[in-house]
């Protein structure tokens, strides 16, 4: 079985990236790997610290690596946005693949040191988890907003340079890096297509940091952004999307309809199959794009 790192590297020789899908409940896991092994390609699973704190480290642990040795399928699991040495502890001990660390609300001092404790930590225990380091505050809520989060780094001069992003990888040893170019977090308003209007990717920007640093890009907040800039930000250099407002709403819809079709259904597993098609169904659809971005 192929490690997460090999993964990636197998991904990018290919032109492509990974998609990165969060989750909080089994419906969602279920969805996201049929979709990922319908198509045959690799996949992410994310917990931010409140989706695990509700799921259980150890069990979303133990649920991606059930699928992923009973099917002999790339499936990994990432603790999402971890804000602290307690929580990235947990979800190393708890079996995560990949852990990211999240100091881009703190100066980035503080942001360079504490992600360097927490690879150093990691690291430490196994090698073969991947730690993430992120720059450029772009929002934490992966929900429908009214409008571009508060204090997040959007504007052409709050980019990340490329400059720091090679100081930070350098300083801090992470194996990934998620820089502020033009994403946020969360969706505008009822945007929710793949061709919704609200985010702005900076080509050239992901492009020139790429070129700075070694290490596989990470683009956070997909959720909204077109098809042709997923494709240009792929062949630019990222390797890994994350989406999860998209998968948050189909989840929403999709449970609806379930209870609108089916006003006297008790038996959960067939209400879910609503939420499940239409979270599989998106997922499909990014996986495609992500997988072949020419
Ligand atoms: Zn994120």
């Amino acid at each position: 079985m192929k490690l997460l790192r090999e993964t990636l590297a197998e991904a990018q020789e290919k032109g492509g990236a990974v998609g990165h899908f969060n989750i909080s409940d089994l419906v969602a896991l279920k969805a996201i790997f049929e979709a990922a092994w319908e198509l045959n390609v690799p996949v992410l699973i994310g917990t931010s610290e409140g989706e695990r704190d509700f799921l259980g480290p150890r069990q979303a642990a133990a649920l991606v690596r059930a699928l992923r040795e009973e099917h002999q399928f790339p499936i990994f699991l990432n603790a999402d946005h971890t804000h602290s040495m307690e929580k990235a502890k947990e979800a190393v001990a708890a079996g995560y693949d990949a852990i990211l660390f999240d100091g881009a609300k703190l100066n980035w001092e503080e942001n360079v040191t504490q992600t360097k404790f927490v690879v150093e930590y990691v690291k430490s225990v196994n090698p073969d988890i991947l730690v993430e380091g992120e720059i450029g505050y772009i929002g934490s809520s992966s929900e429908l907003l009214k409008e571009i989060p508060a204090g997040a780094a959007v504007r052409p001069e709050d980019l990340t340079t490329p400059e720091q992003a090679a100081e930070f990888v350098k300083r801090t040893g992470v194996d990934l890096l998620a820089p502020a170019v033009g994403n946020f977090h969360g969706l505008l308003g009822e945007a929710s297509g793949p061709d919704a209007a609200g985010k702005n990717l900076d080509i050239v920007r992901i492009a020139a940091i790429k070129k700075a640093v070694n290490v596989p890009l990470v683009l956070h907040g997909g959720s909204g952004t077109s098809d042709a800039d997923f494709r240009e930000a792929i062949n630019a250099g990222v390797s890994i999307i994350h989406i999860n407002t998209e998968l948050r709403l189909a989840w929403r819809k999709g449970m609806e309809l379930g209870l609108r079709r089916k006003p006297d259904e008790v038996a959960p597993y067939k209400l879910y199959s609503f939420p499940l098609e239409a979270i599989k169904k998106t997922v499909s659809e990014r996986l495609r794009l992500f997988s072949s971005p020419q």
